[in-house]
């Protein structure tokens, strides 16, 4: 079995991915696994990594922070996995000493260094190394895009709506940006709480929000949203876009509310109406990615009752640079997915 991966050798987009073939597969480490990768998800994330945005890119690099496949090889001391296992990728490994992670909250360890794509290799590749940290445990049963993408979609969202106390029955939730990857699955989730669901989107077009639990639509034109909330003022605003739309976001909430803040890492400053935020005693927050207790409740929650992903093409090994220019073209709906087991070479 060879061992194929794309190299991300600098940042941009004049250079192509180079996917490179060898002939022996890679020993993990002490402290990691190996993966044979069933299919890896193309994010958003993926081409801020190759954008030069992010100045700890570790070039060359292989793309891909949303792997799912079978262990197929241990480290000296690997204790939370056995060969054959079928797990996922998290963003990034946990020490897993630090007083965040001794509470169960990984996600804000500040003892992890190893993060897929931009630190260390990354699953658009045939196999991937992997902090046994980095992983979650996925059942047989789910569909490998579902299993891969989990994470960074659903994981993100169910985070950014729980984690300060998630809202009830009748709560008005607002999603500002809807259309995006976690917007959507925040929508879905949002609906599946009971909460009466905002969807703010850019272009004048449902893109299946309704269907997925969207109770209104306001399309935002001129970045004053908030002029046309249809509703009580929200309990929860998620806005997954940033400088643009966080003081619109912040007059959609009513008192007491909460402003959680996910999404793609936008660089620019943001001047804020302190005086609202004091006499409403808003809150506004960040939030990464999921926890493995967030994982699990999700994954039970789907086995209940589906989810309803949207996913758009796959592409073999060969064509992840298309496959990130596609995204980057922004002509897909749907996540795009990368699956070796289509590559031509194979
Ligand atoms: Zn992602
Ligand atoms: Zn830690």
């Amino acid at each position: 079995m060879s061992f194929r991966r794309n190299r991300m050798t600098t940042a941009g987009w004049e250079q192509s991915l180079e996917l490179i073939e060898e002939h022996q597969l890679p020993d993990p480490p002490a402290g990691w696994v190996r993966l044979r990768i069933e299919c890896c998800g193309v994010c958003h994330r993926d081409l801020i990594d190759r954008s030069g945005r992010v100045p700890f890119v570790n070039f060359p690099v292989t793309p891909g922070h949303e792997a799912c496949g079978y262990v197929d090889a241990l480290g000296e001391g690997v204790d939370r996995w056995s060969l054959g296992d079928r797990v996922a990728t998290l963003h990034r490994d946990a020490c897993g000493s630090c007083s965040a992670c001794e509470t169960g909250e990984p996600s804000l360890c500040i003892g992890a260094t190893q993060i897929f794509g931009i630190t260390i290799d990354g699953g658009y590749s045939s196999h991937l190394l992997a902090p046994q940290s980095a992983l979650f445990a996925v059942p047989e049963s789910l569909d490998a895009r579902l299993a891969a993408t989990l994470a960074c979609t659903y994981g993100t969202a169910w985070r950014a709506l729980s984690r300060h106390g998630a809202p009830t029955a009748g709560d008005v939730v607002v999603v500002v940006g809807a259309h995006g990857g976690v917007g959507r699955c925040v929508v879905e989730l949002a609906k599946r709480l009971g909460a009466e669901v905002v969807a703010v989107v850019r272009r004048d077009s449902d893109d299946g929000l309704r269907a997925l639990g969207a109770d209104h639509l306001i399309v935002n034109h001129d970045g004053r949203f908030h002029k046309q909330m249809p509703c009580a003022p929200a309990k929860v605003v998620v806005d997954c876009v940033g400088a643009a739309t966080i003081n619109a976001s912040l007059r959609c909430l009513g008192v007491g509310g909460r402003l959680v803040l996910v999404g793609n890492i936008d660089e620019r400053r943001s001047e804020l109406q302190l005086g609202r935020m004091i006499v409403y005693g808003l809150q506004v927050v960040g939030s990464s990615g999921a926890n493995h207790a967030e994982l699990k409740t999700l994954l039970e929650w789907h086995a209940k009752e589906p989810f309803n992903p949207i996913f758009g093409s796959s592409y073999g090994l060969n064509e992840a640079d298309q496959a990130m220019r596609d995204l980057r073209a922004g002509s897909c709906s749907g996540r795009l997915i990368i699956d070796p087991s289509l590559d031509q070479s194979n």
